[in-house]
């Protein structure tokens, strides 16, 4: 497959990513943002990237990665590369790539920027509760308690490695689904957690060292994980990196009662669907129309969607799916 940068960091063909947690069946948010990861590669001439993100191991689901795959393929998504077809960025499932991971943090810990901490979550938050600078969202801001400490000292419990975010960590990026965002990770996030205590990879690490390992040029996503991009891009930037993918941010999907999809897996979920007889086409028209893809939500393959403006102006804000009930006639 065609490989996303030349030695002076131009593009040179579009690779769009759908990255599940294996944690339960495909809901419809995953469909939507699948389909739409989907379509923006397809319109460009571009390569589809399967990514399976299963380092949150007590959420894994023995099965649940074959099991989104199938839901995939029932609605017409196919994937240049992933788990199952492999690729020139293989492996694709995370836990399989674990030396990466390993490699990016030696590299940040060489340029100084990785610490311990063995802070416990309630310190913490006593602690950021009392700054000035405490947030009011529901993200924490890390003090940066054990900053100076010395590495060295007998640590209270298992330590987290913590990343020595930069005082000039602003990060400017434009969103093609959600528009200009400018953060300071400092006052954000603070020096956020590249490893966690129990020795697991953190989800800022783990992707945003996959999206730029895989040369992913647009990373599909819901827009709950906008307040992670900046981190991420610093991060990468950290680590040498001179290419930042586009984002696109799409907007969540509500059930009907109004509910959040993914809070409510049992709600949604695509394989019900199925076994309640609604066919792949009927979604797809349905999440099609729902992001701004199709001018009406009939029936239809995601095949049917490939021909369509290049750089969609896709739907901003949350999507109340339909209850897909059989028809009343
Ligand atoms: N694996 C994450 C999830 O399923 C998505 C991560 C991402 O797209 O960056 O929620």
């Amino acid at each position: 497959m065609c490989s996303a940068r030349a030695a002076d960091a131009k593009v040179l063909c579009v690779r769009a990513r759908f990255a599940p947690s294996p944690t339960g069946d495909l809901h419809l948010g995953g469909a939507w943002t699948a389909l739409a990861a989907w379509v923006l590669a397809r319109r460009r001439g571009g390569a589809t990237v399967l990514r399976v993100e299963d380092l949150d191991t007590p959420r894994v689901r023995a099965g649940s990665a074959a099991r989104i795959e199938e839901d995939l393929a029932r609605l017409g998504l196919d994937w240049d590369e992933g788990p199952a077809p492999g690729g020139s960025y293989a492996p694709y499932t995370q836990s399989e790539r674990g030396p990466l991971y390993e490699a990016a943090l030696a590299e940040l810990d060489r340029r100084g920027l990785v610490y311990p901490c063995d802070c416990s979550r309630k310190e913490i938050a006593a602690r950021a509760a009392t700054e000035a600078s405490a947030p009011h969202g529901a993200e924490l801001r890390y003090p940066g308690t054990c900053r100076d400490k010395s590495p060295g000292r007998s640590m209270r419990r298992d330590p987290a490695l913590r990343l020595r975010v930069p005082e000039e960590s602003a990060v400017r990026f434009v969103d093609a689904v959600q528009g200009a965002v400018e953060e300071r990770v400092a006052d954000a996030a603070g020096d956020f957690v590249l490893r966690r205590a129990d020795g697991m990879f953190a989800y800022q690490l783990a992707v945003s060292i996959d999206d730029w390992a895989m040369g992913i040029t647009d990373v599909v996503r819901g827009a709950d994980l906008l307040p992670s991009t900046a981190r991420q891009l610093l991060l990468v930037r950290l680590t040498g990196a001179t290419f930042a993918p586009r984002y696109w941010h799409v907007p969540l999907v509500l059930a009907s009662s109004g509910d959040r999809l993914a809070k409510r897996a049992a709600l949604g979920t695509v394989r019900a669907l199925f076994e309640r007889g609604v066919a792949g086409e009927e979604i797809v028209g349905a999440l099609a129309h729902g992001l701004g893809l199709a001018s009406d939500a009939r029936p239809r393959s995601p095949r049917e969607l490939v021909d369509g403006p290049a750089e969609p102006a896709l739907r901003r804000d949350p999507w109340t799916a339909p209850s897909f009930d059989p028809a009343v006639s």
